[in-house]
């Protein structure tokens, strides 16, 4: 540190958000000290290589899907990609079965024909290669159709939402529960966007390339308020929580968070896909097996179990905002102070307290920060 006496910008976090930021001012002629509280850039995309030489990624996996082609070209300058197309299982009375559903996955769990009646209906009702949510199909005028969207709720739904969220569906935002559709097709893809894929190298070594830059000075294992009285800067680029920003005055915004529990094992493969949701009485969420992603050719192999579990600040990290109306409500006290500040940009997930998908913090830090060029 102390590379420049002064500087353009601060950055406060490291992830997606903080590096495009980064990156893109100090290709326009700013300097840009980043601070990041954690001993690693890349926020809750970090990847790394475990002690069995496993690629893994540490805050759970992380699957890059974009419709933006100026997002896809932006990256593509800091890494190559591998072609990946994720696709998801989930375990359901005994069975794998493919999520989200489609045509196939009614075959999956139903008698033949019964898996046909609902195709018709859906194919009539729906129409062919549209979708539903599941809280529009539970409210449909067909009994059939009604029958089937209680019984999938039941089995794929229902205890899901629970597990991820602490609340039963009732209390949670209905956008939320019906987030993963119905789809009338046969395509087993989790995702439909027009670019998909993995970088190369992984995205450890795509960050590090968009960070080097000799406008770029970087701060690890630090929090930014220590260092602040020491620090000359004209504007701050917030991507921390926006509440303890405003040390908290409003109370906390609450989120839900995670316990990642990572098992390397003596053996080739562990499961058939990259990710097997489950959606039953376990109290993990999903297994993720590391290689089906990344591609990685190895004798050994590294599973991640998830247990959603309660935010608790200083003892765990923020993973989901909890997507009920009285926190988006406290969200937008801190909105409106944060509005009132010209000098400190909030961006990313914990300063706008949202969820966003990287490629959408990828697209805001470009808007972001083309504002603070011109
Ligand atoms: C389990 C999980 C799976 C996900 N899977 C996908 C996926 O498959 N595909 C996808 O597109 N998106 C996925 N996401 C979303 C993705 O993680 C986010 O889009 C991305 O992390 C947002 O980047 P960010 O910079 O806003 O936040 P973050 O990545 O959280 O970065 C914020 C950084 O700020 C630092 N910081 C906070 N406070 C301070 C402070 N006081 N001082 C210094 N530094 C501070 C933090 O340590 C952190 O490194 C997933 C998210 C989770 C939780």
């Amino acid at each position: 540190m102390g590379k420049h006496n002064s500087y353009d910008f601060l950055i406060v976090g490291l992830g997606f958000a903080g590096i495009v930021m980064a990156e893109q001012l100090a290709k326009a002629g700013k300097k840009v000290l980043a601070i990041e509280a954690r001993g690693h850039f890349g926020g809750n995309s970090h990847d790394r290589f475990d002690e069995s030489g496993i690629l893994i990624h540490q805050y759970g996996p992380h699957i890059f899907h974009t419709n933006s082609q100026r997002v896809w070209e932006y990256l593509s300058q800091f890494t190559d990609w591998l072609p990946y197309e994720h696709r998801v299982l989930a375990q359901v009375a005994g069975r794998q079965i493919t999520l989200p559903v489609n045509l196939n996955t009614l075959y999956q769990l139903f008698p033949a024909a019964q898996a046909q009646a609902y195709e018709r209906k859906l194919t009539e009702t729906v129409g062919l290669a549209r979708s539903i949510s599941i809280i529009e199909l539970r409210g449909n005028s067909d009994a059939d159709l009604r029958k089937l969207a209680d019984d999938l709720y039941e089995k794929i739904y229902l205890n899901y939402s629970y597990k991820q969220w602490g609340l039963p569906p009732a209390e949670l935002d209905p956008q939320v529960v019906g987030r993963v559709p119905i789809r009338v097709d046969r395509d087993d893809r989790y995702f439909r966007d027009a670019f998909q894929g993995r970088p190369n190298l992984g995205y450890t070594k795509m960050f590090e390339r968009m960070l080097a830059h000799q406008n770029i000075e970087v701060v690890l294992n630090q929090d930014y308020k220590a260092m602040l009285s020491r620090l000359a800067y004209k504007k701050l680029v917030f991507t921390g929580p926006i509440d303890e920003y405003f040390n908290y005055k409003y109370g906390r915004l609450p989120y839900r968070s995670l316990r990642f529990e990572f098992s390397p094992l003596d053996r080739e493969w562990y499961q058939g896909s990259a990710v097997i949701n489950y959606p039953g009485n376990e109290l993990f969420t999903r297994i993720t097996e590391f290689k089906h992603l990344t591609g990685q050719q190895n004798p050994r192999t590294t599973i991640l179990h998830e247990y959603p579990t309660g935010y608790i600040h200083g003892q765990n990290s923020p993973c989901y905002p909890i997507p009920k109306k009285e926190n988006s409500k406290l969200y937008l006290k801190y909105k409106n102070e944060a509005d009132k500040l010209k000098d400190v940009i909030f961006i990313g997930r914990l300063a706008e307290y949202r969820y966003y998908n990287m490629d959408e913090v990828v697209e805001r830090a470009l808007q972001a920060s083309a504002k603070l060029i011109r």
